[in-house]
């Protein structure tokens, strides 16, 4: 095998070493007091990024397992997804396959969801539940979610269901504040870690409404995490590993300061933002919904992505991403996501300055005015 690139990639992210090392300490039996310490030592921390006083949930899968659990333990009446880009599209797809009735709210890929649009739809009081992706990651778009929280607070009967897989860490989520219900995210985004876990924290009213629905299933039913994680354990054997790792990130978060990670979350995402500017290239999204976790630009000088990625992996060893399903070679992104600094993303821009003029669709780039 070659070795793997340097990821900028919107996930999986680059890891660090040290999540790599706390990998390797062996495992211990799930059922004993060294697991139990382990699981109740993760919990203060991620009550803290979570914002929430309600337990913080392990789950052994991805995102997409708690994405299906979250609408399968909730849904009594009818599902109401909000729909932007491919991760929200496909949860409505998701919904209708775990044979739930469901109504797609659609806006363009790029596009926010619009607050008076959700209070329209959710006034007719078909819903019982809602899902919404807080960052498309998909079209580097991040909804506005306190204001969409608010609206869905107005509607006392709607459990809300947030998908923060690529926001987690990078800009604030305070989950009671803003009345989420059932907030999720992943390992191998924001969190930088190796995909296979995936976290959530549950609301008590929405514990409650789980208790009355049936066909929750097993593995990811919401009475079974909340069961064992009074025994500081998960329902079954979980990646042990992945919470060693978990472990290791939240104390470097600490080390770094949670206030001073969202600055440098910012910062980064500012900077590749204004080296797109200048090169001519806009985003996908209107400016003040823009992602801060990753930019997605518009392919406007139609460059070459493939070729730009090839050579980008050949002679530097990194590659990107150029484009998400119906969005390849129109869109590229870059990720700021995780441990990035000034130092690996300036990185990144020399070596993509260095091949643009080689790739370029239009004629040699005298760098184009914002
Ligand atoms: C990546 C991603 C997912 C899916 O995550 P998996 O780990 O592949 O299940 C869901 N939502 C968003 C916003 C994502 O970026």
């Amino acid at each position: 095998m070659s070795s793997p690139p340097r990821l900028y990639i919107p996930g999986p992210v680059q890891v660090s070493a040290k999540t790599y090392e706390a990998m390797t300490r062996p495992v211990v039996g799930h059922r004993s007091p060294d697991f139990v310490e382990l699981y109740r030592s993760v919990q203060p921390g991620l009550q803290t990024l979570f914002g929430t006083a309600d337990p913080v949930f392990l789950s052994t899968s991805s995102a997409w397992g708690v994405m299906e659990g979250a609408v399968r333990n909730l849904t009594q009446k009818k599902v109401l997804n909000c729909m932007c880009g491919a991760f929200s599209d496909k949860w409505y797809d998701v919904t209708l396959r775990c044979g739930l009735p469901a109504t797609d709210l659609r806006f363009e890929w790029g596009s926010h969801v619009e607050p008076e649009a959700l209070r329209r739809e959710l006034a007719t009081g078909d819903y019982d539940v809602v899902t919404l992706v807080h960052n498309e990651t998909s079209c580097g778009m991040m909804n506005p979610l306190a204001e969409l929280m608010a609206v869905i607070r107005e509607f006392p009967e709607v459990i809300s269901v947030v998908d923060t897989v690529s926001s987690f860490s990078v800009v604030p989520v305070p989950k009671d504040e803003l009345g989420i219900d059932v907030m999720l995210t992943g390992s191998q985004k924001a969190l930088a870690l190796p995909p296979g876990l995936s976290l959530l924290s549950v609301s008590p009213r929405a514990m409650e409404r789980a208790g009355k629905v049936e066909g929750r299933g097993y593995y990811f039913d919401f009475l079974e995490f909340a069961k064992n994680h009074e025994k500081g354990m998960t329902p079954s054997t979980p990646v042990i590993p992945l919470i060693y790792a978990l472990a290791s990130k939240l104390e470097d978060i600490e080390a770094e300061g949670l206030g001073e990670r969202y600055a440098r979350h910012a910062r980064l995402n500012d900077k590749v933002r204004a080296w797109g500017r200048e090169r001519g290239f806009t985003l996908l999204p209107e400016e003040q919904y823009g992602s801060r976790s990753l930019n997605c630009f518009r392919n406007t000088r139609e460059i070459d992505l493939a070729e730009l990625n090839r050579l980008l992996r050949a002679e530097h060893g990194m590659i990107i991403d150029t484009g998400y399903g119906k969005l390849k070679g129109k869109t590229f992104r870059i990720s700021n996501m995780g441990d990035e600094t000034e130092e690996s993303m300036d990185a990144l821009l020399t070596a993509l300055d260095s091949l643009l003029e080689r790739v370029s669709g239009d004629s040699p780039a005298t760098p184009h005015p914002a």
